[in-house]
């Protein structure tokens, strides 16, 4: 198998980066993220077993990706999620291994994803306030998400990220006690704008905060805040961090609606039933568990992973005039 020229499609974008959704399933129903009820999940025959997972990943690795990020739904509600951490980890050229959760099933957990080789997580938190988190998240989980951060910390994973979705006329209150809690616990807290993905009845339709206007609320709190220069790190990094001039720490604010980083995007999704997106608003996919689970050599997904990097559009999936809702719920896809 050619492993030179590594996954570049036709815009010259160099795919580094793999997110699979190892599970459509999750403890919380977000309301910017899932309807409240009924929500259909996978039979877990539909799900790519661990060594499906490490399959791919193999096949990926050795044609480019470098970073893998275990995501869901919910990642730790897949049971037997530290043996595929520890499966994955032993991938020769895997350079980075990171995992996004909502964080409530951490706590129990924390010292042996480390002890498996997991590098980096990131845990989301939107507010510190008990019951909004109860409204946001449609359940009673805070205290549960704090234990998972600590313990992430005491297990010695460093780095830990923080994401914050941002929604006009709900995040507001939360901008500084969440800043002030990162920074507080060393953590680099990440403001997202939310993007209106789930196609929600008009009643519970939510704005995005833009970039914008979470700076404004940040730096007359804090202070004019200090834009960091892109690392190498950071190159494909899609927040823009800042410094603090007061003290420590640094803060992010990713903006997909207000300043869309499709330009610089490296990266491929494998959902939870094994369909393989370039985009998350794609709606083409190939189906990579049909693949997997017929006799084929591993050319053929090496083939089928190229030919969606060769086919994947500039910008969102290929739509122009507008943010569409998204083909698959974001809990499917991989967030
Ligand atoms: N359950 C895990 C969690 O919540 O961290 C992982 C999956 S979740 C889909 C991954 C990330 O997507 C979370 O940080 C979540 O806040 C974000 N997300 C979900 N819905 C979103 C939306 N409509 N716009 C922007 N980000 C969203
Ligand atoms: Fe679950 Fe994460 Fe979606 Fe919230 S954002 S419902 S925690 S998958």
């Amino acid at each position: 198998m050619s492993t030179s020229t590594g996954l570049i499609d036709r815009w010259g974008r160099r795919h580094t980066e793999l997110r699979i959704s190892v599970t459509d399933r999750c403890n919380l129903r977000c309301t910017y993220c899932m309807r409240a009820l009924p929500v259909k999940f996978l039979p877990h025959s539909e799900l790519l077993t661990f060594e499906e997972i490490l399959r791919f990943v193999k096949v990926a690795v050795q044609l480019g990706v470098s970073h893998v990020r275990l995501t869901g739904g919910e990642p730790l509600v897949r049971r037997g999620i530290v043996d595929l951490v520890a499966m994955l980890a032993q991938v020769r050229g895997l350079d980075d291994l990171a995992m996004t959760t909502n964080g409530t099933l951490l706590a129990p957990v924390a010292g042996r994803l480390k002890a498996a080789g997991l590098h980096r997580l990131n845990i989301s938190l939107d507010t510190l306030e008990p019951q909004k988190y109860c409204s946001l998240s449609r359940r009673d989980l805070l205290a549960q998400v704090i234990a998972g951060i600590r313990a992430a910390q005491e297990a010695g994973f460093e780095k830990i990220k923080l994401n914050a979705l941002a929604i006009r006329g709900q995040t507001e209150p939360d901008i500084i006690p969440l800043t002030e809690f990162a920074r507080e616990a060393g953590l680099e807290l990440r403001f997202i704008e939310y993007m209106p993905l789930v196609d929600l009845p008009s009643e519970e339709a939510l704005q995005p905060l833009p970039a914008a206007e979470i700076l404004r609320i940040l730096e007359s709190h804090f202070g004019e805040l200090e834009p960091e220069a892109p690392g190498h790190d950071q190159e494909h990094a899609p927040a823009r961090v800042f410094r603090f001039r007061n003290g420590p720490g640094q803060i992010g604010i990713i903006p997909p609606m207000s300043d869309p980083f499709c330009d610089r995007c490296n990266r491929l999704r494998l959902t939870a039933d094994g369909a393989l997106r370039n985009c998350l608003f794609s709606n083409v996919s190939w189906d990579i568990k049909k693949l997997l689970r017929s006799e084929g050599p591993d050319e053929r997904i090496a083939e089928e992973i190229r030919q969606a990097v060769l086919a994947k559009s500039w910008a969102r999936g290929g739509e122009t005039e507008k943010l569409p809702i998204l083909p698959a719920p974001m809990h499917k896809v991989g967030g």
